[in-house]
């Protein structure tokens, strides 16, 4: 595959440095990805060049400011190909814009009695806020059941939605599984019976082409870090017909049209959702990386992590003692393992000390770890920048940390 591994690796600074003496081998993407040069400029010449507020100034910085943001989210719109530009909502991150829809949607269409239905695999970011909302307004949350292999129980689903249904909610790739789940599936099914489908998209838009016209979701929601962009920076998508009849999430400058001494009447889509002094530098870098994504092109990068999931996958499993937990046939870019009986903590830390970063524990899905009755996992995850030599190093570590505890 030519894929141009030198020249990415080259991009990101900050792969090149030792860690406890060893070369950093950085398998923690899911938790955050490291940013290239193109991104870190983008942020260093806003304040260097074009600092300033934004939509509120008749000043040239202003208005450049500006320019910049909503040509960002015009650059969002074709990236996830969303029909138009006001359905981009900027937020803090995927955390924000579900706790958006779960507090202005619940506010307006959920009523006691009503169910709304994740899945028994989600982050706790598409959980809690269900949770809360259920509990608040006397509805009931139900899970769709999943596999010992970490798949959606799709006969489940369909038993579990009815006329009560009034919101799913679902993952497109597991954090913790990296399964991908049937998404167009869901949302035909759900769209059957009216019901609006809020998807995920945090462990998505890095990996996968994601296109909101095919989908037909109703929501779709990431987070600026996981793709190479900073943090503090995260997008919604909703389907104008719903924004529109929502209640705003926050309220303050900028999402309002009047204010009188008792009312105030509201800013058009998609201003109403976005209130206060937005993260302007956060935008500026979105756009480069979400550049950064485009110039090496989605699909190939998707092949090339592929192929680094089917190297690790089979690397893993030659050591003998190990457990794959999720074996999901579509998968992406994420290996959650156990060695032998070795606390998945032990592993991680060690690992640590050779140089090489994952996540252990929970992942924010402690339900998830209570259905398959383990302490948590050792979690590798991989990036655009990540190589078959890593994983190689990886794996070797693995056996000596088997020797040691044998
Ligand atoms: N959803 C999933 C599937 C995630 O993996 C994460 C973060 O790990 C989140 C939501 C929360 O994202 P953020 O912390 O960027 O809001």
């Amino acid at each position: 595959m030519n894929f141009p591994i030198d020249k990415i690796r080259n991009d990101f600074p900050i792969l090149h440095q030792k860690v406890y003496n060893h070369p950093l081998i950085y398998f923690d993407n899911a938790a955050s990805t490291q940013k290239p040069e193109a991104v870190i400029n983008a942020i260093t010449n806003y304040y260097r060049q074009d600092n300033c507020n934004i939509h509120r100034g008749v000043h040239y910085l202003s208005q450049k400011a500006t320019e910049a943001y909503e040509n960002t989210r015009k650059a969002v719109q074709t990236f996830i190909n969303a029909p138009s530009s006001p359905e981009i909502i900027f937020t803090k991150g995927t955390t924000e814009s579900i706790n958006l829809i779960a507090s202005s949607f619940g506010k307006k269409y959920i009523k006691e009695g009503d169910e709304i239905v994740i899945s028994a695999i989600e982050h706790h970011s598409n959980f809690v806020p269900w949770q809360v909302l259920c509990q608040e307004k006397k509805a009931v949350l139900k899970f769709i059941p999943v596999t010992p292999g970490g798949e959606l129980d799709m006969d489940g689903f369909r038993r579990m939605v009815n006329e009560k249904t009034k919101l799913i909610s679902i993952a497109h790739v597991s954090n913790v599984l990296g399964s991908v789940f049937p998404l167009k599936e869901i949302i035909k099914q759900a769209h059957q019976s009216g019901i609006p489908v809020m998807v995920d998209g945090a462990q998505a838009v890095s990996h996968l082409q994601v296109d909101m016209q095919d989908l037909d979701c109703d929501f779709y929601c990431f987070s600026g870090h996981k793709m190479y962009a900073p943090m503090g920076i995260g997008v919604l998508y909703g389907k104008e017909k719903w924004l529109d009849e929502m209640p705003p999430y926050q309220t303050g400058g900028e999402m309002i049209k009047e204010v009188f001494f008792d009312h105030s009447t509201y800013n058009e889509l998609p201003f109403k959702f976005e209130a206060g002094t937005p993260n302007v530098e956060g935008v500026y870098g979105l756009h480069a990386a979400m550049n950064y994504i485009q110039e090496l092109g989605l699909l190939n990068i998707a092949a090339y992590e592929d192929e680094l999931l089917k190297y690790a996958t089979r690397k893993l499993m030659a050591i003998g003692e190990m457990r794959i937990i999720g074996t999901a046939k579509n998968k992406t870019s994420i290996v959650s393992f156990l060695v032998g009986n070795i606390h998945p903590y032990d592993t991680g830390t060690i690992l640590d000390k050779l140089g090489i970063a994952v996540r252990t524990g929970h992942h924010c899905a402690m339900p998830l770890m209570e259905l398959f009755k383990i302490p948590g996992t050792v979690r590798a995850s991989f990036a655009l920048y990540n190589t078959f030599d890593e994983i190689d190093v990886m794996a070797g570590a693995i056996i000596k940390i088997k020797q040691m505890f044998a």
